[in-house]
């Protein structure tokens, strides 16, 4: 008993860890080297010697002891490697959460200058103005002379446009009027949105109604040959009021606004 151990001085010096595997297998591996010494020796009766101690007086102590300074040495590795791995994950699911986090805001940013330019261009829309006939031509300038008119000259501009053509809105607007309007045969006046009126005359259908808010280059009816007319065309005024007599420039005014004419 006196030439304890290495292993047993080890213990002694208050090292403290928990079992790994391979202090365990040695455990075992003592607890059969003791019952061996038992029955080989047969003293092994003191309380010093149980189990771990016991196995350190037969021939395995070296043994034992490379066995444990290994299992110590795998245990702190094993409990690095299993450390680096957890921080490692933790690392990773941050730069994950975080790349995900970009990459929503990204996506916000982006969906909202989409609904702003949408925005946008709806309001440019809405402010902008067009022909009442596409790729018309006017036959009949404004103030021009004759017989036809009941005041002595013509009040608005004619459009070239053979019955059944589509008929547009100018601009955004309200329909103040649709229906028979004598001389002007079926016609339609909008009140624009910037207090102007826009008169459509002679036309073979009308399609929307008093109050009705129309839009640039909405189809508001057919062109026609209904009314005062020679023949099919677009009698097309612009007016400063809803009466009749405050007639302007049709074609000045939508030059103003934009379209060719
Ligand atoms: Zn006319």
């Amino acid at each position: 008993m006196a030439f304890t151990c290495a292993t047993g001085k080890n213990r002694a010096s208050g090292k403290h860890r928990r079992p790994g595997r391979f202090e365990r297998t040695t455990a075992r591996a003592a607890g059969v080297a003791a019952l061996t010494a038992t029955g080989v020796i047969g003293t092994l009766a003191a309380p010093a010697l149980a189990a771990e101690p016991a196995a350190e007086q037969t021939g395995l102590i070296p043994v034992i002891t490379v066995d444990d300074t290994l299992a110590d040495q795998i245990d702190a590795q094993a409990a690095a490697q299993r450390q680096a791995a957890q921080e490692a994950a933790a690392r990773k699911q941050a730069a994950e959460e975080a790349a995900r986090k970009k990459a929503a805001e990204k996506a916000k940013q982006e969906r909202e200058a989409k609904e702003r330019a949408a925005r946008e261009a709806e309001r440019k829309r809405l402010l902008s103005y067009v022909a009442p006939i596409s790729g018309s031509y006017v036959s009949t300038g404004y103030k021009s002379g004759g017989a036809v008119w009941s005041s002595g000259s013509h009040t608005g501009v004619d459009f070239h446009a053979a019955s059944g053509t589509s008929v547009h809105a100018v601009g955004s607007g309200t329909v103040v009027e649709a229906g028979w309007g004598g001389s002007y045969g079926n016609n339609i006046v909008i009140k624009m949105n910037d207090g102007t009126y826009t008169q459509y005359g002679h036309l073979s259908s009308i399609g929307v109604s008093v109050g009705q808010t129309v839009t640039p280059g909405q189809q508001i009816g057919l062109s026609g040959a209904t009314g005062n007319v020679t023949g099919p065309h677009l009698h097309f005024e612009a007016r400063t009021t809803a009466e009749y007599g405050s007639d302007i420039d049709p074609v000045a005014y939508l030059r103003s606004h934009g379209v060719n004419v």
